[in-house]
């Protein structure tokens, strides 16, 4: 079993145990994972097939550790109040979803709710955003995430193997105690590999790699549905955007 510091931020500690992560072959899986993602993105990508290659990197990820435990579960908030960065593609998808299926009044709302939440958040760093509780605006009214299916690959990433950790770890209180939170590394590292995958899969396509944060990724390609084909075609989004 492995811990992170989660004051002030996650921190990976030694401990015993790292051979599942040393028996993992993650330049093959980096090779295979980004050579998927070049023969979906390869020539003219679409929509349709840069959603297969977000989703193709989150299931190669999950084949890596599918067996293994993890207390999260739906409803369960705790680290949706820590900074997320997402690549385009990511927030392009999760844009999508919110446009198809949450009614137009709700949209504006959420979209509001994002804007301010960025505005807030802009300068904070993690330990800050517990501090003052700055939850995730995508979380829905019940405590769960609204876009789980398209959840960012670095949401993935964060797990914990005992859920009363992350109730203790994430307690808006100001303590100068480590807070540990037990996760399963090797899961950490497979979603951390699908992100760089993608990512370089997305550079040798010619197409931006860039990371952006979460709400603002979103928030561009809910305002801007312009940028998708700006995207899909090569091209940069706005710089103003990561200022
Ligand atoms: S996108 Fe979903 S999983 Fe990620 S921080 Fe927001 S609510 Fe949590």
């Amino acid at each position: 079993m492995k811990f992170l510091k989660v004051t002030p931020r996650f921190l990976p500690v030694e401990s015993s145990g790292m051979r599942d992560i040393d028996c993992w072959h993650e330049e093959e899986f980096r090779r295979l994972a980004t050579e998927k993602v070049v023969r979906l993105l390869d020539g003219t990508p679409t929509e349709a097939t840069l959603a297969a290659a977000v989703s193709g990197c989150a299931e190669d990820a999950e084949a890596i550790c599918s067996d293994r435990p993890m207390a999260c579960t739906a409803g369960c908030p705790y680290c949706c109040v820590l900074n997320v960065a997402v690549l385009l593609p990511e927030a392009m998808r999760i844009a999508q979803r919110l446009a198809e299926q949450t009614p137009q009044r709700e949209l504006d709302e959420l979209r509001k709710r994002l804007a301010q939440h960025r505005c807030w958040t802009r300068w904070m760093d993690d330990e800050e955003r517990i501090l003052k509780r700055m939850s995730c605006p995508l979380l829905d009214q019940y405590g769960a995430c609204s876009v789980h299916p398209v959840r960012p690959l670095v949401c993935r990433a964060i797990t914990s193997l005992d859920s009363e950790s992350c109730r203790e770890a994430f307690a808006p209180v100001v303590s100068d105690e480590d807070r540990l939170v037990p996760t399963d590394l090797l899961r950490k590292a497979a979603y951390d590999a699908a992100f760089t995958s993608l990512a370089a899969g997305l550079l040798s396509c010619g197409l931006d790699d860039r990371s952006i944060e979460l709400g603002t990724g979103v928030i561009a390609f809910l305002e801007n549905p312009e940028y998708r084909e700006l995207f899909l075609n090569g091209g940069k989004l706005p710089a103003a955007l990561w200022l």
